[in-house]
């Protein structure tokens, strides 16, 4: 009988994933959004420089707790919940150029008479600075994008683990500028985790990053 290979199941795991999640032209996922915007661009350009995170230790432990605390809401919630619900919405930028708007909730639940309810979760070495702007900007978005009444930011981390409620939400006008937007980075210390930074010429370096 073949030997029982566990690291390989979660290596093709996440090489399935990612297939299944290629990059379009035409096509924004709301990551995209709340990031340096020169990271799409050169994704769409330099795909293997993010190839060899499918065997990112630390990613695939996010993911593996995403799966979690998904499975726990699905036996808790029932038929009201569903899992990494995909959802998308046109926008027409300023130039009559169309564009699809593409997300993926962790979970929604519904909690009757049209109301739902967003969840996202969040893996951390640290409780520092949670919630951080960034993410209660991506499920500002999933309320736009999916119509939710609210969505919770929920938090994995050694020191805490905990939530938040975020009722705000994205006008479209605020999804067209962050679309056309031309800075970059977006925030200071994205430079340091980018994987382009070995080529990006507006990298942020030493105390640059803190201006
Ligand atoms: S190095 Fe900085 S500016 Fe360049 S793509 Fe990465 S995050 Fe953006």
């Amino acid at each position: 009988m073949a030997g029982i290979d566990l690291v390989d199941l979660v290596y093709k795991f996440r090489k399935e994933e990612k297939e299944q999640h290629q990059r379009t032209e035409g096509v924004y996922w709301v990551t995209d959004l709340i990031r340096c915007p020169l990271k799409r661009e050169y994704e769409l350009k330099y795909p293997e420089l993010v190839a060899k995170d499918v065997f990112s230790p630390v990613f695939i432990m996010g993911d593996l707790a995403h799966r979690g605390i998904e499975s726990l809401i699905k036996e808790f919630f029932l038929d009201a919940a569903s899992v990494e619900v995909e959802g998308s919405r046109e926008v027409v930028l300023p130039n009559g150029q169309k564009v699809i708007i593409k997300g993926r909730a962790d979970a929604i639940i519904d909690l009757g008479e049209g109301v739902k309810v967003g969840v996202e979760v969040k893996t951390a070495r640290a409780d520092v600075g949670i919630p951080q702007p960034h993410h209660i900007d991506q499920v500002r978005i999933y309320n736009w994008l999916f119509n939710l009444k609210y969505s919770i930011l929920f938090y994995v981390t050694p020191d805490r683990i905990t939530q938040y409620e975020v009722s705000d939400r994205v006008s479209e006008e605020e999804i067209i500028e962050r679309i056309t937007s031309t800075t970059h980075p977006r925030y200071s210390w994205e430079c340091s985790y980018c994987p382009f930074s070995v080529l990006c010429p507006h990298k942020k370096t030493g105390n640059e990053r803190y201006r």
